[in-house]
Order: C-alpha cells, then structure tokens, then sequence
C-alpha cells in the first residue's frame, strides 16, 4: 500500500502568539498601576486602591494568599468594619478579578491562568455602586 502524502496544514491553523506581559494594570479599568506598597497594620501583604475605579487591588506574588488577600480586601471595602467585611456578598456587592503578575516586573501575563495555586497574582476587588469607569 502506497503511503498519501500528509495532508498540508490547514493555513488558517496558525499557532496562537502568546500575549505578551505588560506593565501592570487595573483588571477593571485597565488604569497603569504601581507596584502596591505594604498595607498598614498586621499584614505582610502589599495592596493599593486604583485612582482611577477606587478598586482595591492586593498583591500575592507567591499565589498562596488568596484567602488573606480577600478577607484583606473586604476589610478595606468596609472601612475596616468586619461585621460589614463579612457580610459582603460576591456578585452583589462586590466582583472580583485576578491577574497573573510578576513582583520583580511589575508586570501582568495574560497568557497565565491566575488561577491556578501558586501563580504570582494581583487580586482586584471593587464594590459595586462605584462608578464604571
Ligand atoms: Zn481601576
């Protein structure tokens, strides 16, 4: 039995580029963002609030304090009032969204899934009623 020639790849099945990293940015309201300074009080964590939509973003360069990050996060959201912080409601009261990000770079990855354990991340929380910007 002859052997076919192998069919051409189909020219439309080009490999994806990968995007780049960029410069950090709001995972909202893509505003450029610094690198987020050491919150105030008993935290190591490293968070900022976008001048730009007033979401809180939280950093979690070894992408294992997720947990820290929110409660952090609600925290802030409610003027430092935990009874408040618990009782936000994702979805309702607030959304969420994370970006893979580099601590040395300051740079964002689209093209690393955020949401895997131990990926680099920033962690972007914003109330709602804030205005879209
Ligand atoms: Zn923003």
């Amino acid at each position: 039995m002859l052997l076919k020639p192998r069919k051409p790849l189909e020219p439309g099945l080009k490999q994806t580029l990968r995007p780049a990293p960029e410069p950090a940015y709001c995972a909202f309201c893509r505003n450029a963002l610094a690198a987020p300074p050491r919150l105030r009080g008993p935290t190591d964590l490293h968070g900022a609030v976008c001048p730009r939509c007033a979401a809180t973003y939280i950093a979690d360069p070894t992408g294992k304090q997720g947990g820290e990050a929110l409660m952090t996060a609600l925290r802030i959201m409610a003027d430092g009032d935990d009874d408040r912080a618990m009782g936000l409601r994702e979805g309702i009261d607030y959304d969420s969204r994370v970006l893979a990000w580099s601590e040395s770079s300051n740079e964002v990855d689209p093209s690393l899934d955020a949401t895997r354990y131990g990926v680099g991340r920033l962690w972007f929380f914003r109330a709602r009623g804030l205005a879209d910007a």
